[in-house]
């Protein structure tokens, strides 16, 4: 099968043909018909995460937000057949330890990162191996075409449990989001279909048009206009604040723009130039009560809610795709995505 495999941490991905997976007796094979490409590709890419312990090897295949076909069933699973549409969770848990058995498997010690670790071979390829498919695989509902579903792998459900599930969004609360990538306009769709009004960042206009679009109040531009300073003085202060790109600016303006006792939810991760330590107004935090949330992925056993969530609130997940992509410009758009010259969620649909 086609395969894009990183060589040299930002050198274009090597397009090879790779031998087929097999799927392990508690696994399945999935043939992608859709694969998000996400902001941590593009860290993957860049070689970033080695202060996290979290670099990624030269020789893996990435790609982490699929969606597709079963097309191999190991003889122990028992949930999924050959012909079954399903997504793929990026955050795969063994299903076994205490984390995945009490309903968080997306910090399961031993779980793996789809596309980020030489056990867990990525999908921007023809065919994806699922590891301990009945506990980790989905059952795409029929409403949802592969393209559409390939968000809810990563950005979708990461920012469904960041403002459900860590934050406890609520209606009427303002949210603030920081950064209008996948992650953000994720959160801007979801948090005003939960009720909150939403303020979005983002300095690109394109990407402002696109949160008003999908649901942000108000957007703010941070190139114009002191964000900070206009989110308290347009909402009194967000009572959840997510920062959907992890730089120290978007992650400081995020806990900077909260009311008292607000939230704040750190989604993006840091580059190189932060290495995951960000300095914050901790005297102020203390003072106001703020909370300071880690927030990763969602637990395989939440989709259902978001799944009844998208339906009761006729929300399209397949709203923020912003474009189509080939194989062989996946290394042209993660270069774009650095420059943030991308807009909305980009899906690699031709192999
Ligand atoms: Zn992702
Ligand atoms: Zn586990």
């Amino acid at each position: 099968m086609r395969a894009a495999i990183l060589r040299e941490y930002g050198e274009p991905l090597d397009i090879t043909t790779v031998p087929t997976p097999e799927p392990e007796s508690d696994g399945v094979v999935v043939d992608v018909e859709a694969c998000g490409l996400c902001r941590s590709d593009w860290h993957a890419w860049q070689g970033h995460g080695e202060w996290n312990d979290d670099q990624v090897p030269h020789g893996q295949i990435l790609g982490h937000e699929p969606a597709g076909t079963v097309v191999a069933v190991g003889d122990q699973v028992e949930r999924f057949a050959e012909g079954d549409s399903v997504v793929v969770p990026f955050s795969l848990g063994d299903g076994t330890c205490h984390h995945c058995r009490s309903g968080h498997g997306n910090v399961c010690a031993d779980g793996l990162a789809l596309g980020f670790e030489p056990d867990a071979p990525g999908a921007f390829a023809e065919q994806v191996a699922v590891p301990a498919a009945d506990y980790n695989l989905v059952h795409l509902p029929a409403e949802l075409s592969p393209r559409d579903a390939a968000v809810l792998g990563c950005r979708y459900m990461t920012a469904y449990h960041a403002l459900a599930d860590r934050a406890d969004l609520a209606g009427g609360d303002w949210l603030a989001v920081h950064g209008c990538g996948g992650v953000g306009l994720s959160a801007v769709q979801l948090g005003d279909a939960m009720g909150a009004r939403v303020v979005a960042v983002d300095p690109g206009e394109s990407a402002r048009d696109r949160a008003s679009e999908l649901g942000a109040t108000e957007t703010v531009d941070p190139k114009e206009t002191n964000s900070v300073e206009a989110i308290q003085t347009r909402t009194g202060g967000a009572a959840v604040s997510v920062d959907a790109l992890g730089i120290a600016e978007t992650c400081r303006n995020s806990v900077r723009c909260l009311r008292e006792r607000g939230t704040h939810v750190q989604l993006g991760l840091t580059t190189d130039e932060e290495r995951g330590e960000v300095s914050l107004p901790t005297d102020w935090m203390t003072r106001w009560e703020i909370s300071f949330l880690g927030s990763r992925g969602m637990p395989p056993t939440r989709y259902d809610a978001l799944f009844d969530f998208i339906t009761a609130s006729d929300i399209t997940p397949g709203a923020l795709v912003g474009r189509e992509v080939v194989l062989e410009d996946v290394s042209a758009r993660l270069a774009a995505m650095g420059a943030y010259e991308t807009e909305g969620v980009e899906v690699l649909t031709s192999f």
